[in-house]
């Protein structure tokens, strides 16, 4: 890969970073980001293949960057043929990005008040170039999966925070919840990412372990 390949990303992140330390109001935030996140994703060619390589038994997630003071991440996620998380939420805003392949987003919300179960209100396919967004205020939860079924699908992720130590929720259908912390599936990329940021290593395994607990 030529030196200057992971330009497009570091001009997401210097951009990014501009981003949230300027803007507090964020409709506006999530407005700049997509139109940002949509510059980046225009072209994939500067994914290092190590971030884009598929799991055999989950989907991946590897972390591109955290800025110091955990304001936003990076993540890219892959998916192989049968990938899918269960219904979780973010607590955080967040950018869904499509780099290749094709995804199908199922967004969830209480049956209602009263009866405290989890159901799909809707769905939709995400091709090259589309940008999902979520956060409590706009909608949270999500169950996302692989629509290829012989292929890899990648996305770009941006979240306001550092999104592997946050503590979420995994919703189950009859209304029970488990928390998670999902951890990364990798060490920070050294050349854009800072090296002070714990990574613990029972972290990268809780997003298997509630994965599997479902
Ligand atoms: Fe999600």
């Amino acid at each position: 890969m030529p030196t200057d390949a992971l330009a497009p990303l570091r001009h997401f992140v210097v951009e990014m970073t501009r981003c949230v330390g300027e803007v507090s109001n964020e409709p506006d935030l999530l407005a700049q980001g997509k139109a940002l996140l949509s510059q980046l994703i225009a072209h994939d060619h500067w994914l290092p293949e190590e971030f884009a390589k598929a799991k055999p038994d989950t989907y991946a997630q590897y972390l591109l960057h955290c800025d110091p003071m955990e304001s936003f991440s990076v993540v890219s996620f892959v998916w192989g043929p049968g990938h899918c998380t269960p219904v979780h939420d973010h607590t955080v805003w967040g950018l869904v990005g499509i780099l290749r392949g094709a995804e199908r987003c199922e967004e969830f919300a209480w049956q209602s008040d009263q009866q405290r179960a989890v159901e799909r209100h809707c769905q939709h396919l995400m091709h090259p170039g589309d940008i999902d967004v979520v956060s409590p205020t706009v909608g949270d939860w999500h169950r996302v999966s692989n629509a290829l079924d012989s292929g890899v699908s990648v996305s770009i992720h941006v979240y306001g925070a550092n999104i592997g130590k946050v503590n979420r929720w995994v919703y189950h259908e009859d209304g029970t919840q488990k928390a998670f912390v999902s951890g990364y599936s990798n060490a920070p990329l050294a050349t854009v990412a800072p090296a002070d940021i714990p990574q613990r290593s029972e972290e990268h395994t809780s997003e298997l372990q509630s994965h599997h607990d479902l």
